[in-house]
Order: structure tokens, then C-alpha cells, then sequence
């Protein structure tokens, strides 16, 4: 038996595994080794340790954390602290502030190198299938509060978390009496000066501007300045420097991004259509999976016994010491070594990897402008295509900058626009950059009308995509179009801006299937009363709450109102909400508690998260990063319960 670290005696909380289970507390006695923290039933009167109740291998651990005490409690439950693992959180009482700051400190030193260490965690109790600090009522749901610890940040973070937003009154209330220790001093190597970063070109630049530098795929820069998050100051090996988009670049370290296997932001149902339109035996891409910071190989064969062939999806897995594998005999060091081992042999799987899916269909992401520093765009260098749309503004053109790049050009009919303020602003709005925002790349100013230059999606609006387009979708791809919407948002409420006009008329979408939201803001800049006014006949108040229709009270959470009612419309595939009803009797149903009906295709799990969108009272919405999390564990559970997805190799054999 290995020696103990750490004994004491605590009061543990029952766990709760089954919503009906009973909530106790029983004294136990922990005992802490290097590989397990286990807990005894104790005979005080004898002093002696009796049978084992549990315990947990300290490799499954993801997380060790203080919790913020329940209001009143009792003195004996003042310093909990959680242990939370794959079966959730165990919540144990220690009976001062320093034997939990000992235990703390401790276990997190034995759970530093685990694999799965979570980036987020809940602050507050799981009490009666809620977690009491966010409201989410899923016990696997991703926390609510980035952990601050350092252990964290030696991670390679693949996708920055977006900052925190503000959290939850109530939790903020709880959080003031009883602040989580401080970050546990754990020695790490200190970060290389900014100065001497390098990153990897991931797309050829061709430069927009003179103060730009080209970017050549595959070649490393270094970079020398980053005060602007779009636009790096970099030098080529050649001594050259200028300004590249930030996003064509990945940090060295990074290196999956470099492989033209790898497809970040890519979903399931995106990879099945590039892969089934390619059509070719062992067509395979390598994206990330629904699980956060997992990936998954996806492969086309026409050997799957379906007609025409079909996509196979293979988790890629880690043994206990790090090592990936997809078939649990081959084992590699890292994933490029175990794709580079699959390129060459089947090894279980439905085909070997024998051709990268489409690449030459693979286009660069949209810059954040086009150049570094340029907002105004010289009218001359665009031409015009075909109309795409007429809106609020006026016509919607496709059209080429400098004749190669698509764009669209919003030209703005006069009078429909409060034009200056809305040029002052388009410089903010120029800054916000995700993939799932339409990219505003500048403005022409000089002339009239003025017109508002955007990246061009291929597909159009989302309304007509789901009315006309889209045949029979899965329940899969209609929650990925949910998923992507939320991420967008969830972007613009980190960056504490508000859409004001979220529906499917106001999304796109591009020729991957990918949603991208549109038009954020800009109903601030409308000078039509009819849109401008709750009164008013185009005021959108099938996607407004009830604070918007009585006092005008914008916020994330009235966009938040938006979203369900546009999840609804994604899961009716384009209907008009409460279609029946004219504005007047709306607001009256709303008032009264009516709320729209769980369309067909939604099961009762999505329906819930419509629900929670239209919450009346705007502080009992979930956040946008509250709903990400929630659809991605609902499209993890889709595609856990679909037979295609397999996470080792014996299961080909099998079906
Ligand atoms: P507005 O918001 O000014 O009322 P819209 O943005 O709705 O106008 O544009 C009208 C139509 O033009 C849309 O329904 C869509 O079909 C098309 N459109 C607008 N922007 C784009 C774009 N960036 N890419 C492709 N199509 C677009
Ligand atoms: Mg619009």
C-alpha cells in the first residue's frame, strides 16, 4: 500500500449520483496517496480506521477547488472544498480555513500533471439537479468560473477562453463573503519575452495595403509587436517586417493547426458533406471533435456496406500516460505520428488514410479589414456583381475588392441611416472578429451612398436557407447551426456588445454550412420609425422579451430572448414565430406567460434551452457561455448515441 500524504478526519457530503438521491453528510476518514484519495468509515470512540466507503485515483481528477459556503450554514460546513472527477463533484468540509488551504495545496501539487485538468469549474454548490451559482441544471455542464490557477495556463489552450463574463448577481453576492483562496505558488518556467514569439504561416498572405507583409503557408515569422489583437507586427527570415492578419498564424508549439489535415472549426455534418461531395476511398480530415479539446478523425470508404459509400468518425483517445491512439495497440507520442501511422495502415478503421479531403476547396478566414490600419476603402477598387438582397438600408450587392476578393457591399439608400454615428462606430466594430460573426471589413465614405463592406457568404440568410435549402436536416446539424450562433454571441457578449436584432434573417451562411451572425448593432443607426419604435410595425417583437417591449431595456440577456425564439426557427426550419398572432396580441400572450410550442423536430432537452432563453426576468436567462456549454454537451450526447462515432478500434469489427 503506498504511504499516506495527508489524513484527516472531514464531513463528506453525499453525492447525489441520481437526482432522487439523498443529500447527508457523514464523517469520514480521508486518507491522501499518491494515487488515490480514499475515505474510511472511522471508529472515533477506538480512534481506528473501519471498512473503505470510496475512493478516486487522483489521475481522474480534473479539479480541485474551494466552494463558496451555502448561505447559513451550519459551522461545521464552512470550509468545503470539491474534488471534482468523471462522476462529478465530491464536496468535503474541512473544520478550518487552513487545513482546507493544506489539503488544497496539496492535492493540486499530486493532480498536476493529469490530463484532463478542467479550465472552468462551478463555484457553487450542486444542489438538487442545479448547480446554485449559474443555474444550469446538467451536472456534466462546463463550469461557470476559469480557474485562476497556473497550472491551467501550462496547458496548450487551443482556443482562448473569452474574458469572463459578468457573473451571476447571486454568485457574485455568495463570492464577496467567501473568496476562493488564492492561486497555489506552483513553479513554471516563465514565458519567452513577447518580443521573441514565432508563429507558423497557416495560409499564403498576399499583402492589402504597403504596410503589410506577405505570409508564405508553412514558413515561420517572428513577431515583434501585438497591441493590435487583429494585426501582428512580424519579421520574415529575411529581415522583412509589416503587418499580417493574427489569425493566418499559428504560435509555434501549436502544431496541429500547421497540418493541412486539420481542420479547426469544423463540424460533423461539414465534414461528412466535404468528404461525401469529394467522393474519393480513404478521403480523411482531422477536426475537433464536440468534446472541448478532444479531436476526431473523419474518414469517407465506400466500403461501409452503405450505397455510395458513407463517413466514419473515430475519436482519437489517450492512454493514462499521454500517449494517442485509435487503435488501442498503436500508440503514438503524438497525433501527427499516429496520422502519419494511419495514412499507411487501416489498423481497424474502415479505410487507411489515404487522401487529405479537399484541399484545394480550403479558403483563408476573413481578415479583420483589409490591411492593417485600413477602415475607409476606396470605392474604385470594387466592382459590383449581382444584387444579392435589398434590406432596411437598401441593396445588398456581391462584389469583388481589387478585383479578387469576394465581398458585400451594403449601399446604404440616404436617409435610411444616421451615417456619422454609424462611421464612428464601424471602427469598433471593425475590431470584433470571430468565426461566427460576419467580418465588417470598412466603410466608403467619401461618396454617397456610402456603403458598409462585409465578408461574402456564399449561401445567404439562414431564414431562406432553412425555408428553401435545407432537405431533411439531422437533429445533429440543426444543433451544430445552433452551436455556431451561440459562439458568436457568446464572442459579443465577452465583449459586452449587444445585437439588438438576433434572428435567422440576420445570420448567414457560408458554402461549409457554417452560421455567422450579421448586422449586430446596427439597428442603433436605423432612421425608420417603424423599425426604431416597440410600436412601430417592423420593430422585431416576435424575438423581443418582455423589459424590451415594455421599457426599452436592451441587454445580452434580451439578445439571449433572441436566441431561443431563433433556435425555434432553426427547428421549425423557418417559420414565423407566433404566426398567427399580430404585434398587440403578442405582447399580450407574453405578458400573460405564452410562450411559442416545442416544434417537432426538437426533443425535450433542446425545447428546455428555449425555455430558459424566454425566462421572464432577464437575471434568470442563462449567458450565452452558460448555452454553449449546454449544446455541447447535448450534441456530445447526440453523437455518444449515434453508432458512427467509434472510439476504438474494436469497433469496426463489430458492426
Ligand atoms: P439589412 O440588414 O440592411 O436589412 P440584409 O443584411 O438583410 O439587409 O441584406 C439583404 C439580403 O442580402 C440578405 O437577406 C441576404 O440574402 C443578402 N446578404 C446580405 N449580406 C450578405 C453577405 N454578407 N453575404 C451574402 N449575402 C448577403
Ligand atoms: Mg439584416
Amino acid at each position: 500500500m503506498s504511504t499516506s500524504i495527508l489524513e484527516d478526519i472531514f464531513l463528506k457530503r453525499s453525492q447525489q449520483k441520481k437526482k432522487t438521491s439523498p443529500l447527508n453528510y457523514k464523517e469520514r476518514l480521508f486518507v491522501l496517496t499518491a494515487d488515490k484519495i480514499s475515505y474510511y468509515d472511522y471508529d472515533i470512540e477506538k480512534g481506528k480506521r473501519k471498512g473503505l466507503k470510496g475512493s478516486v485515483d487522483i489521475d481522474k481528477i480534473k479539479c480541485v477547488e474551494t466552494v463558496v459556503p451555502e448561505e447559513n450554514c451550519h459551522s461545521d460546513k464552512m470550509f468545503p472544498f470539491q474534488i471534482v472527477y468523471d462522476e462529478g463533484p465530491l464536496y468535503i468540509f474541512a473544520k478550518t480555513a487552513d487545513i482546507r488551504k493544506q489539503w488544497i495545496h496539496k492535492l493540486k501539487e499530486v493532480v498536476r500533471n493529469n490530463k484532463d485538468l478542467a479550465q472552468k469549474f462551478h463555484p457553487c454548490f450542486w444542489v438538487d439537479g442545479q448547480w446554485l451559482c449559474c443555474h444550469q441544471e446538467v451536472k456534466q455542464a462546463l463550469g461557470c468560473r476559469v480557474i485562476e490557477s497556473k497550472n491551467v495556463c501550462r496547458r496548450i489552450s487551443r482556443k482562448p477562453l473569452p474574458p469572463t463574463p459578468k457573473e451571476d448577481e447571486a454568485c457574485v453576492r455568495q463570492e464577496k463573503a467567501s473568496r476562493p483562496l488564492p492561486p497555489q505558488p506552483t513553479p513554471s518556467p516563465a514565458p519567452p519575452p513577447s518580443s521573441e514569439k514565432t508563429v507558423t504561416a497557416m495560409y499564403d498572405y498576399t499583402p492589402m495595403n504597403p504596410q503589410d507583409l506577405p505570409l508564405t503557408n508553412g514558413e515561420e515569422y517572428t513577431i515583434l509587436e501585438m497591441s493590435d489583437t487583429n494585426w501582428w507586427k512580424a519579421r520574415d527570415r529575411h529581415g522583412q517586417e509589416g503587418y499580417i492578419p493574427s489569425n493566418y498564424v499559428v504560435e509555434a508549439g501549436n502544431e496541429l493547426e500547421k497540418y493541412e489535415w486539420f481542420c479547426k472549426n469544423m463540424n460533423r455534418s461539414q465534414a461528412e458533406n466535404l468528404l461525401k461531395k469529394e467522393n474519393k476511398e480513404g478521403a480523411y480530415l482531422v477536426r475537433d471533435s464536440s468534446k472541448a479539446g478532444k479531436y476526431t478523425v473523419s474518414v469517407f470508404s465506400k466500403a461501409t456496406g452503405e450505397a455510395g459509400g458513407n463517413c466514419r468518425h473515430y475519436n482519437i483517445c489517450t492512454t493514462q500516460d499521454g500517449q494517442f491512439y485509435l487503435a488501442e495497440k498503436h500508440c503514438f507520442g503524438t497525433i501527427p505520428e499516429l496520422i502519419h501511422y494511419h495514412q499507411h495502415n487501416s489498423a481497424g478503421m474502415v479505410s487507411r488514410l489515404r487522401h487529405v479531403a479537399a484541399l484545394e476547396e480550403r479558403h483563408a478566414p476573413s481578415t479583420a479589414g483589409l490591411g492593417y490600419g485600413v477602415w475607409e476603402i476606396d470605392p474604385r477598387h470594387l466592382t459590383f456583381l449581382r444584387e444579392l438582397g435589398n434590406g432596411q438600408f437598401g441593396v445588398v450587392k456581391h462584389g469583388k475588392w481589387q478585383g479578387k476578393h469576394d465581398v458585400a457591399i451594403k449601399m446604404i439608400k440616404e436617409g435610411s441611416m444616421s451615417e456619422d454615428d454609424f462611421i464612428e462606430e464601424a471602427k469598433v466594430m471593425m475590431k470584433l472578429r470571430h468565426p461566427h460573426l460576419v467580418q465588417l471589413y470598412g466603410v466608403s465614405t467619401k461618396q454617397r451612398p456610402i456603403y458598409i463592406v462585409t465578408e461574402f457568404l456564399s449561401n445567404g440568410c439562414l431564414l431562406s436557407y432553412l425555408r428553401e435549402t435545407l432537405k431533411r436536416p439531422q437533429p445533429i446539424q440543426l444543433l451544430e447551426m445552433c452551436k455556431d450562433v451561440s459562439e458568436g454571441m457568446a464572442y459579443l457578449e465577452s465583449q459586452q456588445y449587444i445585437h439588438r436584432d438576433l434572428a435567422a434573417r440576420n445570420c448567414l451562411v457560408d458554402d461549409y454550412g457554417t452560421i455567422k451572425v450579421t448586422d449586430f448593432g446596427l439597428s442603433r443607426y436605423v432612421l425608420d420609425d417603424e423599425y426604431t419604435s416597440s410600436a412601430g410595425t417592423k420593430f422585431p417583437v416576435r424575438w423581443s422579451p418582455p423589459e424590451v417591449l415594455l421599457y426599452c431595456k436592451f441587454s445580452s440577456k434580451s439578445d439571449i430572448w433572441a436566441f431561443g425564439v431563433l433556435m425555434w426557427e432553426i427547428y421549425t426550419l423557418g417559420k414565423m414565430p407566433f404566426e398567427r398572432f399580430n404585434n398587440t396580441e403578442i405582447i399580450d400572450k407574453l405578458l400573460s406567460g405564452y410562450r411559442l410550442y416545442r416544434p417537432q423536430q426538437a426533443n425535450e432537452k433542446v425545447y428546455r434551452i428555449m425555455q430558459d432563453c424566454w425566462r421572464e426576468k432577464a437575471e434568470d436567462r442563462p449567458t450565452f457561455e452558460v448555452l454553449v456549454s449546454y449544446i455541447q454537451d447535448l450534441l456530445y450526447e447526440l453523437q455518444e448515441d449515434n453508432s458512427e462515432i467509434q472510439t476504438s478500434w474494436r469497433f469496426p469489427e463489430i458492426l
